[in-house]
């Protein structure tokens, strides 16, 4: 019976075991292979004397990465990784590997990204890299948790849509029989309707897509929001569950993702302290301008070098809350008293946004005047208007990027690390 390779320990007596030949040394009477499977890497040593000809067979015929089933006896040695080292009875090729590796698992020459991605199930191969996507796992599994205990309902929203949710240029066109229409941006305008359809509070995890034309380190074609929206909340309240959930990933990380963390080299992460600093607009481009030395002027969106020079002196998670309501989208709130500005927020990371969120517009009338202000046609938005016209609740709610989200608590030079097939301007295989 097949055992994990962590699972073989000094005390185990005798073990099988299946897993890719990671390392091969041969020393003349006596050979070296490492094996490794997700849980672990185990030598195995053969003195050649000592074992059958089946056995060296498969050793004359294997290669590095190869599939291979071994069987035998445990012994204890201490300079082997786990304190033990496997003495073959049988050696069995069970799928040979071909060389050369279009990739090095054994991470001795450090490989291009591009490279990496072009042969990404051997990437994956890398414990550090698998690490990634374990933790990935482990972040989703959190983050349901967290909705749920807290009463949200799970809902599934179209991504072939008719309309741009907030018009632009990000929008990719597809073919659907003889009608126009797109890949979905944003749950936005759904996860608004199910307001009106009483639902009071929902998440959706799912992919958005956008035609970013740029090549940048913090942007993907297809990414994953983690979208909620709550009735009768305002922006204070869903500010608060944002960062509760942060602080409750990055606990859970630590609670359950000790070996991952362990093979990407970093320790326990640090858990961001709450309430995060909310940080009004008008200060943050006032702290960007004197640490840039760039002038930035109001209602200026707050760009990459902005939000690093600010990063950098707050140094922690911190808000950047009412937003001049011109730059924000049209589903966002204007204070009553202050109609220039809305409560809108963003969360940020020292290095990047990772979440937009708002209290929203609930008013038909003031809705259909914003987006006829935005340039956009409420004609085409005719679906998502009408709950307005039928008492829909006053909500607020956020979209947060998983992949930022990783890519910030693992400290990823490369948003392409956080996901297992990126998809960028240049990208469409594997
Ligand atoms: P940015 O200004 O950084 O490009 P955004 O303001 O356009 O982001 P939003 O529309 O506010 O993004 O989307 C909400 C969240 O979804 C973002 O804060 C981010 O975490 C994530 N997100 C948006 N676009 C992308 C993308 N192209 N790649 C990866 N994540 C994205
Ligand atoms: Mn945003």
């Amino acid at each position: 019976m097949r055992i994990p390779i962590q699972e073989v320990t000094p005390k185990t007596e005798t073990a099988e075991v299946l897993g890719w030949v990671h390392e091969v040394r041969d020393l003349g009477g006596l050979s070296f292979f490492l094996i490794r499977d997700r849980t672990g890497i185990l030598q195995v040593t053969v003195p050649k004397k000592k074992v059958g000809e089946e056995v060296l067979a498969a050793i004359r015929d294997v290669s590095r990465e190869s599939l291979v089933r071994v069987a035998g006896t445990v012994k204890a040695i201490e300079k082997a990784p786990g304190g033990r080292e496997l003495i073959p009875r049988e050696f069995e090729v069970i799928s040979r590997s071909q060389s050369p590796l279009p990739l090095d698992v054994v991470e001795k020459v450090p490989a291009e990204l591009d490279t990496r991605l072009d042969a990404r199930f051997l990437d994956t191969r890398r414990p550090r890299v698998a690490a990634i996507f374990q933790i990935r796992s482990s972040v989703m599994q959190a983050i349901s948790e967290f909705l749920y205990a807290r009463g949200f309902v799970n809902i599934v929203s179209p991504k072939i849509v008719a309309a741009a949710t907030e018009g632009g240029t990000e929008l990719f066109p597809i073919a659907y029989f003889e009608k126009e229409a797109f890949l979905n941006q944003s749950p936005q305008l759904y996860k608004q309707l199910m307001m009106g359809a009483g639902f009071e509070k929902v998440f959706e995890i799912g992919p958005i897509f956008r035609a970013e034309e740029h090549n940048t380190t913090k942007h993907l074609n297809e990414a994953t929001s983690i979208d909620i929206e709550v009735s009768f909340a305002d922006h204070h309240e869903v500010m608060q569950i944002l960062e509760e959930l942060i602080v409750y990933v990055y606990q859970e990380v630590n609670a359950h993702c000790a070996a991952s963390l362990e093979a990407m080299e970093i320790g326990p992460l640090p858990v961001p302290k709450i309430p995060f600093r909310r940080l009004p607009y008008t200060d943050a481009i006032w702290m960007a301008a004197s640490a840039t030395g760039e002038p930035i002027k109001y209602g200026d969106d707050i760009g990459t070098a902005a939000e690093k020079a600010i990063g950098e002196i707050i140094g922690e998670h911190y808000f950047i809350v009412d937003w001049p309501t011109e730059i924000k989208p049209y589903y966002a709130l204007p204070y009553e008293d202050n109609p220039a500005v809305c409560k809108a927020f963003d969360l940020m990371h020292p290095r990047m946004e990772l979440s937009s969120g708002s209290q929203r517009v609930h008013q038909h009338d003031l809705l259909e005047d914003q987006i006829r202000l935005k340039g956009l046609s409420p004609e085409s938005f005719e679906f998502y208007l009408e709950p307005f016209r039928y008492g829909m609740p006053p909500h607020a709610g956020w979209g947060l990027g998983v992949e930022r989200l990783i890519m910030t608590m693992l400290s990823l030079g490369n948003i392409r690390e956080a996901v297992l097939f990126p998809r960028d301007r240049h990208r469409l295989t594997p």
